[in-house]
């Protein structure tokens, strides 16, 4: 990261389009902390409480989870950022009750706006992603048994944990996440997309291409001072 200035980095896309491998990519090149919120709400799922039994229903589904919970849980960390430390969010905000609600955190914690990077597939490339998608099941490692197979067969490479398919990526429960996609989270590209160098960065990448390459492409743009990426 250039310079000292303490930057929130989104990433939005559609369920499958490469949020995950993109944002640890950078957490791991850049030494910014990460967080998912998916991978947050899936631990709180596990729990044996009613909160736990309520998130295991709605993640089943392929519904999101109410902002206030996910909301909370956010602003919670960003509160606890040290002065020049930088963010990475994995999968927030996805409606644009949660953007309001990032853009006020952010004002009241003197943050300039975030720099949004878009990850753009097309639903049939989602799809076919989304079938053949792998996780470890111990550390969540992710692996596609397509385009990126384990060499560890079916366990992890990194510690040798069993290769699940997530619950959510069922084929009926895809259609419905690819639909609450469109239905909260396009308008909250659009909020970003209009005010483009005016309180934050918007960058729209094509998530169809190789991750290495999408990865360059981040680091060109979250790498550089945010004055020369408003310009
Ligand atoms: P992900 O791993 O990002 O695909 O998220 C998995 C699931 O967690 C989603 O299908 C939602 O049910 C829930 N979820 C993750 N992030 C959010 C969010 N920002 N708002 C609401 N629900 C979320």
């Amino acid at each position: 990261m250039t310079g000292s200035e303490k930057r929130i980095i989104l990433f939005i896309g559609a369920p499958g389009s490469g949020k995950g491998t993109q944002s640890s990519l950078l957490a791991s090149r850049s030494a910014i902390p990460c967080v998912s919120t998916g991978a947050i709400l899936r631990h709180a799922a596990t729990l044996n409480t009613p909160d736990g039994f309520r998130l295991r229903q709605i993640m089943a589904n392929g519904a999101l989870v109410d902002d206030a919970t996910v909301c909370d849980a956010v602003v919670a960390r960003l509160r606890t950022l040290r002065s020049s430390e930088s963010l990475i969010l994995d999968g927030f905000p996805r409606t644009v009750g949660q953007a309001r609600r990032l853009d006020e955190t952010l004002r009241g914690l003197g943050i300039p706006g975030p720099t949004v990077l878009h990850l753009d597939v097309p639903n049939a490339v989602l799809i076919r992603r989304l079938s053949t998608r792998r996780q470890c099941a111990s550390c969540g490692a992710v692996y596609n048994l397509s385009s990126n197979p384990s060499t560890n067969g079916p366990r992890c490479e990194l510690d040798g944990g069993a290769l699940v398919e997530r619950d959510d990526d069922g084929e009926g429960v895809v259609a419905r996440r690819l639909a609450a996609y469109e239905a909260e989270t396009v308008p909250v590209i659009d909020y970003y997309r209009m005010r483009n160098g005016r309180g934050g960065i918007y960058r729209r990448l094509d998530g169809t291409l190789d991750p290495s390459v999408i990865a360059k492409g981040v680091a060109e743009i979250v790498l550089v001072p945010e004055t020369a990426l408003a310009a």
